[in-house]
């Protein structure tokens, strides 16, 4: 192992603490935090409990209680899935999507924006090929852009609405279906 390796593996953990850090302060925590970031991000086939413990890496009885804290607060709600009836989406309130515009996570963006620039995106770029090591040597998902996915059908859609298609799930994809992560996604 080189140095170099170990001295960047050192600071991303570092800047993950300090990042932690900044969200004790209010109302929720850090899982939770990162339970409203993630129903912000993830497509309607990917906010169900069980999509949401693979991202986050945790158990479900942990996400079990960081979503029955969140109904509490107001910021999340649990509505029958759309896709299949027995199963339950987890779903933004108004509440949380307001909560979301003081995510602790824009302060982060903005240093690094401050500190790289333009180089940011290389910095996107380098730190996706170690995520997709680290997801294969654990044998995860990606939760990738839809629009990078293998199945997702541009221009495939027969509406306004749905321009776009899945075509592993055969349903329609909006324009912004296309910006969202998904539990199903593989790359093109
Ligand atoms: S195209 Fe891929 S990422 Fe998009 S909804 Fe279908 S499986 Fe998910």
């Amino acid at each position: 192992m080189s140095d170099q390796a170990l001295a960047a593996a050192n600071l991303l953990e570092r800047i993950g603490r300090l990042a932690r850090m900044e969200e004790q302060t209010g109302d929720l925590y850090p899982a939770q935090w990162a339970v409203l970031r993630y129903l912000l991000r993830a497509n309607r086939f990917s906010r169900t409990p069980m999509a949401m413990t693979k991202y986050l890496a945790t158990t479900r009885g942990t996400m079990s209680q960081s979503i029955i804290a969140l109904e509490r607060k107001g910021y999340v709600e649990r509505l029958a899935s759309e896709v299949d009836k027995r199963s339950v989406n987890v779903e933004l309130t108004v509440a949380g999507r307001n909560k979301l515009r003081d995510d602790p996570i824009i302060n982060l963006a903005g240093d690094l924006k401050k500190a790289l620039g333009v180089q940011t995106a290389h910095l996107s770029e380098l730190l996706l090929s170690v995520m997709a090591q680290l997801v294969k040597a654990q044998g995860g998902q990606m939760f990738g852009l839809c629009k990078s996915c293998r199945y997702f059908d541009k221009g495939g859609g027969d509406t306004a609405r749905w321009p776009h298609r899945c075509a592993l799930l055969d349903v329609g994809l909006s324009e912004p279906d296309g910006d969202r992560i998904c539990v199903e996604q593989e790359p093109a």
